[in-house]
């Protein structure tokens, strides 16, 4: 289309394309609605001996974690152990060849599709940020809250003011008030990964799959992102894939090393650097 129009057409990001084919499919069915997460005895993922291989190559072998509600967990190791593998197993996108994963207590990750598990409530920040760059920043907030698509169907349709305070809210929490009006476009690289995690915010999501969040921040913006991560803590289930080990002694609670595929240490940050199987095939390099 070359004719001018307005508004100007807007490339739909795959994230929200996907969104709006779940929220097509939900009015068949057979879709998870984040009421029906059972975190009763505490745990909201749960994976055991997952095994996911490459043309005979075990990116994943016998992968077993489990993750509280309300952990901030931290996933260290070198390039390849199977971090992003991992994501992709918990989120749909690789199925696993075997093992077991569990979305709180009754939720079989097996048996649903990217987009179900997404609906159902486990959130994912890939590295490069989805966002619209053509909207403003608070636009792409208001694009990404959960509401009823039946009352409100576009985008300049009347927010009710509880809309409007969730959404300063979320401005607030992820530093971007003054730049509510900016075009998302014109941000720094660091904002729009903060604008990417207020968006996946909005959506409520009971986990969310960080992979590599502050790679390309500057120190401030690293440090304005620990400060983040800490907030959401509790609050929030959080599972951080990061290299960058001064953020992730910042942030860390419990911390899991992986290593070919399964998990070589796990506990508090200074346990696991301490650990001479780490330093061997990890830190110590
Ligand atoms: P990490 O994120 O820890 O660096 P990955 O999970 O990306 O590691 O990769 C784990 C291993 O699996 C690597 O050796 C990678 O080359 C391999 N791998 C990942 N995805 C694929 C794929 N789609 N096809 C073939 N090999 C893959
Ligand atoms: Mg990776």
């Amino acid at each position: 289309m070359t004719a001018w129009m307005w508004p100007p057409p807007v490339e739909i990001p795959e994230r929200h394309r996907r969104k709006a084919m779940d929220d097509a499919a939900s009015s068949y069915g057979r879709v998870l609605k984040p009421g029906q997460l059972d975190t009763s005895h505490g745990v909201v993922l749960y994976l055991d001996n997952i095994c996911v291989s490459f043309d005979g190559f075990k990116a994943l072998n016998n992968l077993s974690l489990s993750i509280d509600v309300g952990e901030l967990r931290c996933v260290i190791g070198p390039n390849g152990a199977g971090k992003t593998t991992m994501m992709d197993v918990i989120t749909g996108k690789t199925r696993a060849d075997s093992g077991t994963a569990f979305f709180g207590q009754t939720i079989d990750l097996k048996q649903y599709s990217e987009v179900e598990i997404a609906q159902a409530g486990i959130g994912r920040k890939f590295q490069k940020p989805t966002i619209f760059e053509q909207h403003t920043v608070f636009e792409n907030l208001e694009l990404s809250m959960k509401a009823d698509k039946r009352v409100r169907k576009t985008l300049f349709a009347r927010l009710s003011s509880a809309e409007r305070d969730r959404i300063a809210e979320m401005l607030t929490l992820v530093r971007l008030t003054d730049s509510a009006d900016r075009l998302a476009g014109l941000l720094s690289h660091g904002q729009k990964q903060w604008l990417e995690i207020g968006m996946l915010l909005m959506q409520e999501p009971r986990l969310l799959l960080l992979d590599e969040p502050v790679a390309g921040m500057s120190d401030d913006e690293t440090e304005r992102t620990a400060e983040l991560f800490l907030t959401l803590a509790g609050k929030h289930s959080l599972v951080v894939v990061e290299h960058d080990m001064a953020f992730v002694d910042k942030i860390a609670r419990k911390v899991t090393v992986l290593h070919e595929g399964s998990v070589l240490a796990e506990g508090a940050m200074n346990e696991v650097q301490n650990d001479p199987r780490v330093i061997e095939v990890y830190l110590g390099r």
